[in-house]
């Protein structure tokens, strides 16, 4: 896959602007400079976690893209995040994941943190000094949140958790960890039971296990954490208490569900590319595999699943950026994106024949990579869910719609119902 920077294609005129154009160029570069000489390296150490991209990422401000500027972000919305997102992933997914992985926190500190929460972590992260993580999932707990064990409990001033998290991005690289867990006691509705908390990476009693190599995106950590009697502050309380499960289920909605549909966009663009560009040079008969119909067939259905991705994925987070309501579309972009690519990488190694099953061939690292883009932010079947609900005119969560507004967090929100 080229590196090279490319302009946006005309389809995705009517959700840019200049500046989204200038951040288009802008990713491309960095990607060719930074990310792509490193891709190669990363793919063949999968027990290393990948430090110098993300400190490179985070010396552009890109962690903080979404935060106002007020804090030292750049303040640029959700397209714009889709852009980074997109554009590095092409290059190197794990790279891409390193970036999303951090801007769900901040999403989640966006809406609930308080004025001088935000204060006290925003500028951090925009000045490249911290990386977060969030954690929710647990061993007995993935995409059931009402099934989570980590406790938290009142000791004076102070929070005291303990439990245990896993499949934690950016486990290893982040400052601090939004963790959500259980303040209340058993039958308490989840809507009411949960609360986050920030706890700081170097709080005593929390232990981050050692990193472990993953089928696909290498050189990004998703790990666990375990927590024996840590205790934070009052004050590191993210919302209201009993708000935790708003907040992770928001952030997953608004930041999680694009984050990874831009993730799988760009996993998809570079599959299409190396497929291409294998079938124009493989000799058959007087020309190459791309001149039989047949194969460019397949080719054309790739392309079209790749056309349609790319528009979901854009036309949702401008959505998003307008105010208007778009959970359902934030859903589907995430579920087809996935469910599309996966698909043409398949096809893909299909089209390669046994060239592609060689030792170091891109598409493998390519075939590897789309299929950690399926469980994070809800599974398959957790969007179903989702779509069909709004199928049968029942879709009443609008994250969208809620967080858009100014002091949302101050009244009641979408599962308090
Ligand atoms: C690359 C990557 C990054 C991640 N990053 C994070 C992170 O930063 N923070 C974090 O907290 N977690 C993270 N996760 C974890 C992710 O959120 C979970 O894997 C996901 O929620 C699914 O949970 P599970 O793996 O335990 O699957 P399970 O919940 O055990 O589900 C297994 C299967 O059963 C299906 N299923 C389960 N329950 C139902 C149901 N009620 N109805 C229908 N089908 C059901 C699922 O769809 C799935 O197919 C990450 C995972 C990956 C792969």
């Amino acid at each position: 896959m080229s590196a090279t920077p490319s302009t946006p294609p005309p389809a995705l005129r009517p959700y840019l602007t200049t500046r989204h154009d200038l951040l288009w160029q802008e990713a491309d570069v960095f990607a060719a400079e930074h990310v792509a000489p490193r891709a190669a390296r990363m793919e063949a150490a999968p027990g290393r976690v990948e430090r110098k991209v993300a400190d490179l990422m985070a010396a552009q401000g890109w962690f903080a893209v979404t935060v106002p500027t007020a804090f030292g972000g750049l303040g640029a919305g959700h397209v714009a995040k889709t852009i980074l997102v997109h554009r590095i992933a092409r290059v190197s997914a794990a790279a891409a994941a390193i970036l999303q992985a951090t801007l769900i926190p901040v999403g989640a500190l966006l809406h609930f943190a308080t004025y001088e929460q935000k204060g006290r972590w925003l500028p951090r992260v925009a000045d490249g000094s911290l990386l977060l993580s969030i954690a929710v999932t647990e061993p007995g707990a993935g995409g059931h949140i009402g099934g989570i064990e980590t406790a938290a409990e009142r000791a004076g001033n102070q929070w005291v958790l303990s439990g245990s998290k896993i499949h934690i991005g950016n486990s290893h690289l982040a400052g601090a960890h939004l963790v959500v867990a259980r303040t209340a006691r058993p039958g308490v509705r989840t809507s009411e039971a949960l609360t986050a908390f920030m706890v700081e990476s170097d709080r005593p009693g929390l232990c981050v296990a050692d990193h472990r190599a993953g089928l696909g995106l290498h050189g990004f950590s998703v790990g666990r954490l375990d927590l024996d009697h840590v205790r934070v502050p009052e004050d590191n309380v993210v919302g209201e208490v009993g708000q935790g499960l708003a907040v992770a289920l928001s952030s997953s909605i608004l930041y999680g569900r694009p984050n990874l549909a831009a993730v799988s966009l760009g996993i998809h663009e570079a599959v299409v590319a190396t497929t291409t560009a294998r079938l124009k040079t493989r000799a058959r008969y007087r020309g190459t595999l791309s001149d039989l119909s047949v194969l460019r067939d397949r080719v054309g259905g790739m392309e079209a699943r790749l056309r349609a991705g790319r528009i979901l994925a854009y036309q949702a987070v401008h959505l998003l950026d307008q105010g208007l309501p778009c959970d359902v579309d934030l859903i589907n972009a995430k579920y087809l994106g996935h469910q599309w690519a996966a698909q043409s990488a398949q096809d893909a190694m299909e089209l390669h024949g046994a060239h592609a099953l060689d030792r170091d061939h891109v598409l493998q690292r390519l075939w590897r990579d789309i299929q950690h883009t399926y469980p994070p932010a809800g599974t398959g079947e957790v969007q179903r869910i989702g779509l069909a609900d709004a199928a049968f005119g029942e879709d009443h969560i609008q994250w969208s719609e809620y967080l858009a507004t100014p002091g949302a967090r101050d009244r009641p929100g979408p599962t308090s119902a």
